[in-house]
């Protein structure tokens, strides 16, 4: 058989040689044997099926199912397979009754070699019992990864295609181009795959530059986008290449496509939200080349093939770093240089959260596992195979912003301090309020604040009250934190520290913890207050103390006692998000302790 399949290849497709992967594939299923198969997108896993497919119909030994989830993909492969002489069909929703009686009738009559359905009809008792008047061959499962709720193209119907597998002796061969090793398994599992050959490909891709830019401010993300698009060529109304820009929300991708167009560009939007229509006119107007620059959500994808984008930007993170190596993973197909921006900050992770579904616990592990992407200071790509493989040995790219040495600085935008009339204000308050107060706390209340907590500490008949209404909470906190290096203001208390005048008493919880006796001998013990942080963090969050920051992130706070925000970006685990919500404090227990051991 395995001669024949050369034939078939030669003969049928016009190619001398398998590439990677295809003929372990190939030998396989003619050999009997179930096959899992990981192969990147344009490595060729459709001939890895239909090469055997072919082979085994001209031996008679029956026809070969595939199951695909898009429709137009099947009509596609259908197509090219007609054109070259190949008895082959589809059975899904969009035929007339017609049509799909013509392919019924082939089927029972034994004529076609390979049939496509979609996993609806494939899970269908009425297309079991079609399926026992014709011998099968072999069984495809195409897009294997949507069997997993751990994956980012969960397609529900996946889950009962081990009945098919059930159905026959014929081997089944499963095939995806994005797999976790985790994945991998599940979809030998939920398929009911037999001691599988597993195939896994080469992921890397060395025309294809990584970088990722941690940003601050969505003005930030458009400069960022713009640039990259620059350098890419894409501003001007003509020339060679095409950009993608992913945004999380359909919301997202009308607002940035409107900028770039305004910043020039000839850029339209996608996203499942527009009517079909003009869906299809804003991807005729890509393919044609009149926008070169798409705006769009993961709507736009599988089955999405253009040869030469040369940028992809990732406007905010998406949920899953699986889901983004495929979408990244759409520029340079040509193999010319394809730059694949990811622009990560703060809520972006957030917004992830909103959009899936909450009960999945694994969507909180792929939020971390993107969340430690960007973070990394070693080679995108290496990362990026690792992920897929679960093996290291992967070399350097030599192209992406860790290998290139030019990871973007965290761009932290300078927060204005007050001036002197309004930092008076604050010292003004203080004393007004006569007792030590959350730096926080009293910002909001400066600015007018009407909350629950307001209320609760007093806040809301304080005479500078709304005060300070035009100034952000930001540069009141940082003018609050710059008063007490001025010592015009005393920090008070340690693990809720609160601001005071410096001539004020100190009220006893505080001031018992304050003399409390320093610890000394480093390690342990700023290891405990870490700890003791994160675990209330948690408890307020409703967060897991993990999800807060992991243990790692305390050894190596512990390790390198940072004491700037810079500093706290390189601990490994500590995304911008998480800076931006417990820097603060994390910064601030360093800094006693490290003071309180030093006295
Ligand atoms: P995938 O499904 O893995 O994304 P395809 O099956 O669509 O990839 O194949 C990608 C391209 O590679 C197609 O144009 C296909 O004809 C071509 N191709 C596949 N196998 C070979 C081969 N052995 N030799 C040359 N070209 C091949
Ligand atoms: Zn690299």
């Amino acid at each position: 058989m395995q001669h024949e399949a050369r034939s078939v290849l030669r003969d049928v497709f016009g190619y001398a040689e398998f590439r990677g992967g295809q003929a372990d594939a190939v030998d396989a299923v003619l050999g009997g044997r179930d096959a899992l198969v990981l192969l990147p997108t344009g490595a060729g896993k459709s001939l890895c099926y239909q090469v055997p497919a072919i082979a085994l119909a001209r031996a008679g030994r029956g026809m070969t199912i595939i199951v695909s989830p898009l429709i137009a993909l099947m009509n596609d492969q259908v197509s090219a397979l007609v054109g070259r002489g190949v008895a082959a069909a589809a059975l899904h929703s969009q035929l007339d009754e017609d049509e799909r009686r013509a392919v019924i009738g082939r089927l029972v009559r034994g004529e076609l070699a390979l049939l496509y359905v979609s996993p609806e009809r494939a899970v269908l008792d009425g297309f079991h019992r079609l399926l026992a008047r014709t011998p099968l061959a072999l069984v495809a499962i195409d897009e294997a990864h949507c069997v997993s709720q751990w994956g980012h193209d969960f397609r529900p119907e996946y889950l009962q295609l081990g009945a098919l597998r059930r159905l026959t002796d014929a081997p089944t061969i499963a095939l995806t181009a994005t797999a976790t090793p985790r994945v991998m398994a599940e979809i030998a599992r939920s398929l009911g795959l037999r001691a599988p050959a597993t195939i896994t490909g080469n992921f890397a891709r060395p025309n294809l530059a990584f970088s990722v830019h941690h940003v601050r401010d969505d003005a930030t993300r458009l400069a960022t986008t713009i640039a990259a698009l620059d350098r890419a060529g894409l501003r001007t109304r003509h020339g060679d290449g095409r950009g993608i820009v992913y945004c999380a929300t359909r919301k997202t991708t009308e607002r940035v496509a409107g900028e770039l167009a305004a910043a020039g560009f000839a850029a339209g939007h996608y996203h499942a939200g527009r009517t079909g229509f003009a869906r299809d006119r804003a991807q005729r107007a890509f393919a044609a080349g009149r926008t070169r620059v798409l705006v769009a959500t993961s709507a736009f994808g599988m089955g999405i093939d253009y040869p030469d984008v040369r940028a992809i930007v990732h406007y905010q993170a998406p949920g899953s770093l699986e889901a983004y190596y495929q979408e990244a993973g759409r520029a340079g197909r040509d193999g010319l240089p394809g730059a694949c921006v990811l622009l990560f900050g703060r809520g972006d992770l957030e917004t992830q959260r909103r959009l899936i579904d909450r009960a999945n616990a694994h969507a909180e592990d792929a939020l971390v596992e993107i969340e430690r992407y960007a973070n990394a200071a070693t080679c995108r790509q290496q990362l990026l195979c690792a992920h897929f493989t679960g093996t290291a040995d992967h070399p350097a790219c030599e192209r992406c912003d860790a290998c290139t040495g030019s990871i973007a600085e965290i761009t932290v935008p300078v927060i204005e301090l007050l001036a002197a009339p309004a930092q008076q204000v604050i010292l003004d308050a203080v004393a007004a309020l006569g007792r030590s107060i959350g730096k926080v706390n009293l910002a909001r209340a400066l600015r007018g604040s009407q909350s629950k907590a307001m209320a609760a500490h007093g806040l809301l008949h304080l005479p500078q009250h709304g005060a300070l209404r035009d100034a952000s909470e930001e540069s009141i906190v940082a003018s609050i934190e710059a008063l007490v290096r001025d010592r015009k203001l005393v920090r008070r208390g340690k693990k809720f520290p609160t601001i005071a005048l410096p001539n004020a008493s100190r009220p006893s919880r505080p001031a018992r913890a304050a003399t409390r006796p320093a610890r000394t001998g480093g390690g342990g013990s700023i290891a405990i207050e870490l700890d003791v942080y994160r675990k209330r963090m948690a408890r307020q969050l409703r967060w897991k103390s993990y999800m807060v920051f992991q243990r790692g992130a305390i050894v190596a706070i512990d390790r390198a006692r940072p004491t700037t925000k810079a500093e706290l970006a390189r601990i490994p685990g500590l995304g911008p998000a998480k800076i931006e919500r417990f820097g603060d404090d994390i910064l601030e227990l360093v800094r006693r302790y490290t003071t309180s051991s030093l006295r």
